[in-house]
């Protein structure tokens, strides 16, 4: 029957980002008068595709495919990461750039929202391929890419390697101007921050943190002695199993795309992080069990981060996951049917857009510090994410309370096509999270004005 269920769930990210956005739009007042803004703020702006020819390391021409979809720049030039994967497409892209314009609007950094894709096996690619495939891709989006227009960053497979290579091609074909800013999360030797590779766990911990502190999950008050268990092992998983650990947390299991281990007393995430590097997964690490990929999310623990991928929660398992409070480090791991079920269920999720939202707090100072030719110190970085991200925690949790309360006058404010009051759903802290930012969107559109 769950097989069934899950076969009928719809797993495309557009939209499911849509129906998180039609979950806000009730909240978020004005909304409901101005219906043709509300379609304004959830349409991309733009959506690019280019095909690149790129010579493989045995001579042959391969033709990749690429995307970079704009979302909105009702706030600011776009920003977000490019990733490479075999699954990138359209839909996808266009999904995490909507979740990015949310994303930089509610931690308030001046930034749209956008997002890019290569389909490609990044694990069949030699580091000579990567490279003539960024270079190609940095060359096909010409000038839709650039300091004040929009601004790539990592993201699943990519990083700052990929990043120096974006930021070289864009300067060669800029001569004479100031480009450091076109991208972020830059080696440190290019005007990187040595903190922004740590910083979406960062702001997960902070957030998460936090969220604890004022009562966000009745008796677990901090993540001293909590169990946690992080799905996915690279830039944003395994920096949260190191800081979470750091933090007091007994870290009880991780995983990569290979399988995942298990020790109820804690791992040992330092030796787990070498065995990572010498062997190239954490799936065989010797001290402790082995779990399978898909099993490591029902671990029983406190704290479950997701880190890996899209709809890893889904119909087809959220009613076996026994955490009671899930942080979303990857963007969109949690599909609504499943978000519906972890509700009933009491377990309490950060979502993506407030979680993870480090990543691009940081890329932000880093493109400031790079217009002003400063270089930041790093603990003043964290001092600034840490209050950033305590902040829009607080926005969020203080939001969805007030969502709460008045629920019954926003259902009877939103009636159906017979006139009846609509049922709106409890909204839980997703959905609080996007109404503030659809809600700072909206004022900034509004302000802005139609133009002509
Ligand atoms: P990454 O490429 O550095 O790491 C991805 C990890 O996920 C790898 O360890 C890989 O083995 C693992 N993985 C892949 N498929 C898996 C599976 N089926 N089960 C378990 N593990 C699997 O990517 P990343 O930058 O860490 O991104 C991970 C997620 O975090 C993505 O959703 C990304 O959009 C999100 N995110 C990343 C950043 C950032 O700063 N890098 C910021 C915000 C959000």
């Amino acid at each position: 029957m769950a097989a069934t269920i899950a076969r009928m769930e719809d797993l495309n990210l557009h939209h499911i980002a849509h129906k998180q956005f039609e979950r806000s739009v009730p909240f978020a007042d004005e909304l409901d008068g101005w219906l043709g803004i509300a379609q304004w703020l959830f349409e991309p702006d733009r959506i690019i595709e280019v095909t690149m020819p790129v010579m493989r390391d045995d001579g042959y021409v391969h033709m990749f495919r690429g995307y970079r979809v704009l979302h909105s720049t009702v706030r600011g030039p776009g920003k977000g990461g490019i990733r490479f994967h075999p699954e990138a497409g359209p839909d996808e892209v266009k999904a995490l750039a909507t979740w990015m314009s949310w994303k930089c609007a509610l931690v308030d950094v001046p930034f749209g929202g956008a997002k890019g894709g290569v389909v490609c096996d990044p694990h069949q690619l030699s580091q000579r391929e990567k490279e003539r495939i960024t270079r190609r891709l940095t060359t096909a989006l010409g000038d839709t890419i650039g300091p004040f227009t929009d601004i790539p960053a990592p993201d699943l497979y990519t990083d700052s390697q990929t990043m120096a290579w974006i930021y070289d091609t864009y300067a060669m074909m800029h001569p004479g101007e100031a480009t450091l800013p076109v991208v972020t999360g830059k080696p440190v030797a290019l005007g990187g921050i040595g903190a922004r590779q740590g910083a979406t766990a960062q702001g997960a911990l902070y957030a998460t943190e936090h969220f604890l502190e004022i009562g966000g999950i009745a008796g677990l008050d901090r993540v001293d002695g909590a169990t946690v268990v992080v799905q996915g092992f690279g830039n944003a998983g395994r920096h949260a199993a190191r800081l979470f650990r750091e933090a007091g947390a007994v870290v009880i299991g991780v995983s990569d795309s290979q399988g995942g281990v298990f020790d109820r007393s804690g791992l040992d995430v330092i030796a787990v992080e070498r065995h990572k590097d010498d062997a190239g997964t954490v799936a065989t690490y010797p001290d402790g069990e082995r779990v399978e990929r898909g099993a490591i999310l029902e671990v029983p623990c406190d704290i479950l981060i997701p880190a890996a991928l899209e709809n890893q929660i889904t119909t087809s398992n959220a009613e076996r996951i026994d955490a009671r409070l899930i942080v979303e480090a990857a963007n969109g791991p949690i599909t609504p049917e499943a978000d519906d079920i972890l509700a009933t269920k009491g377990v309490k999720v950060l979502p993506d857009i407030l979680a993870n939202a480090g990543g691009v707090v940081v890329s932000y100072f880093e493109w400031a510090q790079n217009i002003e030719n400063q270089r930041w110190e790093d603990t003043d970085v964290l001092e600034k994410l840490r209050r950033r991200m305590r902040r829009a925690t607080e926005v969020v949790a203080t939001k969805r309370a007030a969502m709460v309360d008045g629920l019954d006058s926003y259902r009877s404010r939103w009636l159906d096509a017979a006139g009846n009051d609509r049922h709106i759903p409890v909204p839980d802290l997703r959905t609080a999270a996007q109404t503030v930012a659809i809600g700072r969107c909206r004022d900034a559109a509004l302000q802005r004005g139609v133009w002509p």
